[in-house]
């Protein structure tokens, strides 16, 4: 690679890089090519290590006609992801070795790493917990009921307890059902002129000051999951200050929409939790800016168009997310004000150390992910040209499901280039 400002350990760096045998070799000024070699020309653009998703929605198995484990691997390579952590909210859920078995194998089939977020309770439904220590021997790093909360205050500190000599994290989708209801939206004036039941932001901020003070009394590890208050925020700032092991994401979406576009009716913009009001989407992007939030995570989220296609209080929350986070992410840190290391740190390394992906010798196989670019390193890169502007079109997503909120949307900056397991599997936007 040349012409590109590379990410490295110290800091951003003017420099061409070799790749051979899957593993970067040298970095160093004007370097000679080889015989034979392929040199990609990267003028302007970014290369830092691949990005790292720790919340995709793969949908298989039982939900092939939303999304694949193949598809949404390719959806990711598209956006820049060299490796994806699959949330457990399948049909049936993931709560089993067998079945954390099968996807990792299917995901061993595809170009880039799939790891995958196990159930904390048996068929996510919050009573009994799941045998994550079987789990966990898979190599399973993250557990999860994401899609709910665990509502019960006593099964979550078991499942802490549970899961804290394992090493591994629980992550908690952050909504206290007895209060969101039935809501559709974020609970304030704006949903009651829509005529539109209301989530509050308090079913969020609740649970996640309910899990900190658990934690604390148990240890541990705990990650927050789509973040979307600056309450909530503040709180997971406060309780790392307090020296407690919490992590937290926010996705591309409520870091760039706020509830107003709800007012459309038009549920392509319909997401637990809910798109909140424009302060809570600037403290997001405050805090995101500042290097508070660990990780922005997709929520990929896709839904087959006859299940979407509903009035907006009967359609299924969630939107499509891998192929438009690394524009939306730059857009949310400044885009020509954004800082290249603060940027890879939040798609790539931030995510890949929230779901333990950084060792070589990890049991399912993955390569190592995250890592500052250096020699020696596993060849798992993402270019990014911060100068392109293109438009979302939905129709030529990879993703099986269109339900993309972007539809149209001019964006700025776009993955170009990725190398996953030391093979160009994109170039130039084009997968290889
Ligand atoms: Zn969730």
């Amino acid at each position: 690679m040349t012409g590109a400002t590379l990410i490295t350990a110290n800091g951003a760096v003017e420099a061409d890089l070799r790749v051979r045998d899957g593993v970067v070799r040298e970095i160093g000024p004007a370097l000679t090519p080889l015989e034979d070699e392929l040199v990609l020309q990267l003028e302007g653009q970014w290369v830092g290590p691949g990005f790292v998703d720790l919340h995709t929605h793969l949908r298989e198995p039982g939900g092939e006609s939303s999304e694949t484990i193949a598809s949404g691997a390719r959806a990711g390579i598209v956006g820049g992801y060299t490796a994806l952590v699959a949330m457990p909210n399948t049909e049936p859920a993931l709560d089993t070795v067998a079945l954390v078995s099968f996807v990792l194998a299917e995901g061993a089939r595809t170009p880039i790493s799939i790891a995958v977020a196990g159930s904390i309770t048996q068929n996510r439904e919050g009573q009994q917990l799941a045998p994550m220590a079987e789990m966990a021997q898979l190599g399973v790093r993250v557990f999860t009921d994401d899609g709910s909360g665990v509502q019960n205050a006593g099964v979550m500190r078991r499942a802490l307890s549970y899961a804290k000599p394992l090493g591994v994290r629980l992550a908690q989708h952050c909504e206290d059902d007895s209060l969101v209801g039935s809501g559709v939206v974020n609970e304030g004036p704006l949903a009651e002129s829509l005529g539109l039941s209301g989530r509050s932001t308090l079913a969020e901020e609740i649970m996640v000051q309910r899990d900190i003070d658990l934690l604390r009394s148990t240890g541990g590890s705990l990650h927050f999951l789509h973040l979307s208050t600056a309450r909530s925020i503040e709180l997971v700032k406060n309780a790392k200050a307090e020296g407690l092991d919490v992590t937290c994401e926010v996705t591309p979406h409520h870091l760039t929409l706020d509830e107003s576009a709800c007012a459309t009716y038009d549920p392509l913009f319909k997401v637990h939790p809910p798109l909140r009001s424009s302060l809570d989407v600037f403290a997001l992007r405050e805090a995101l800016g500042r290097g508070h939030i660990d990780a922005v995570a997709t929520d990929h989220a896709p839904h087959a168009p006859e299940s979407k296609d509903r009035a907006f209080d009967e359609a299924p929350a969630g939107l499509l997310g891998l192929e438009t986070a690394a524009s939306l992410t730059y857009e949310a840190l400044g885009q020509s004000s954004c800082d290249p290391v603060l940027f890879y740190s939040v798609l790539s390394r931030g995510p890949a150390r929230v779901a333990q992906l950084r060792a070589n010798d990890n049991p399912v196989g993955l390569s190592a992910q995250g890592g500052a670019l250096q020699v020696g390193e596993a060849a798992n890169l993402t270019a990014f040209d911060p100068s392109v502007q293109w438009r979302v079109d939905a129709s030529a997503l990879q993703s099986r499901a269109s339900n993309t909120p972007y539809a149209d949307r001019v964006m700025i900056g776009r993955v170009s280039t990725v190398i996953s397991k030391g093979v160009l599997v994109l170039r130039e936007g084009v997968l290889q």
